[in-house]
């Protein structure tokens, strides 16, 4: 329960700074405004000095003046406010349970567009259940979303390395794990714990995934009615704790208003996503 109630604290923290986050945003993106545009400072032709240095036309965005005097690694440019990113996808999810998906940049030009390089806004950790395919159930469409899926939604190395490489160099700035109702792996993990476990996993990997579930499973209070259903919620907050506790560059965004970690849990027979912690 100490993952739980540490993911469960960072939202205040965040908020906290976040107001910080939101004003260094807009300063950024209204000095952008003023080099890109066309007001061009004409009394500083060359800036010499380090701080104002000449920004070519294609950069967007100028760097967060904490970064300003790292070399050429930086972030890329400024993603999207996590809230309006959270408030993005909920929408899509929003016109995907209603029946009104707009199916959004699927098309030629879109498709065009990202083939020169992509920006995703949020990242999924999403169950490999067929039912669960993010893209849809949030109505996005290429380029929108990074997704690494696995059985279970667990966040092994792999999925780790994939979440940090999309904030860090994709820029994308929320991470939403993805339980979802019935989950199968998860329904495999209790049955192997009860002492039933699939005859037909027999001389598989199957069990590798049911270990990292397990935590999950054996967390949940005795004498809940649906052991399942609070397993599956558990999985995708576990998984989310894990996110920020194991990733050092990930909690210094989130504790710094630039990233959005949340748990959440999908349902099948409405189509509605309801994030674990309530905030979007
Ligand atoms: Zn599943």
């Amino acid at each position: 329960m100490t993952r739980q109630s540490l993911s469960q604290s960072t939202p205040s923290r965040r908020a906290l700074v976040l107001g910080l986050g939101t004003a260094l945003l807009v300063a950024g993106a209204a000095m952008a405004e003023d080099l890109v545009g066309g007001t061009p400072n004409t009394e500083m032709p060359r800036a010499p000095r380090p701080k104002r240095r000449v920004v070519k036309p294609k950069t967007k965005a100028a760097p967060h003046p904490t970064e300003a005097s790292m070399p050429a690694h930086v972030e890329p440019e400024p993603g999207l406010d996590p809230e309006l990113a959270m408030a993005r996808l909920m929408q899509g999810n929003a016109r995907y349970a209603a029946g009104f998906a707009a199916h959004p940049d699927m098309d030629m030009i879109r498709r065009s567009e990202v083939a020169k390089g992509q920006k995703p806004f949020a990242s999924i950790v999403a169950c490999a259940d067929s039912r669960v395919a993010p893209e849809l159930i949030f109505d996005q469409g290429l380029g929108d979303l990074f997704v690494t899926r696995v059985a279970g939604n667990v966040v092994d190395d792999a999925v780790l390395a994939s979440l940090e490489y999309s904030v860090i160099h994709l820029g994308s700035t929320l991470i939403m794990v993805v339980g979802h109702e019935r989950c199968e792996a998860v329904k495999a993990t209790i049955d192997a714990l009860d002492g039933h476990p699939s005859e037909e996993d027999r001389g598989t990997l199957i069990s590798m995934l049911a270990n990292l579930i397990a935590p999950a499973v054996k967390a949940v209070p005795v004498g809940v009615p649906d052991r399942l259903e609070a397993a599956v919620s558990l999985n995708a907050a576990y998984a989310a704790a894990d996110i920020f506790s194991r990733s050092a560059p990930l909690r210094a965004r989130v504790l710094a208003g630039k990233l959005k970690i949340v748990a959440a849990r999908y349902d099948l027979d409405d189509g509605k996503v309801t994030p674990a912690l309530g905030k979007g």
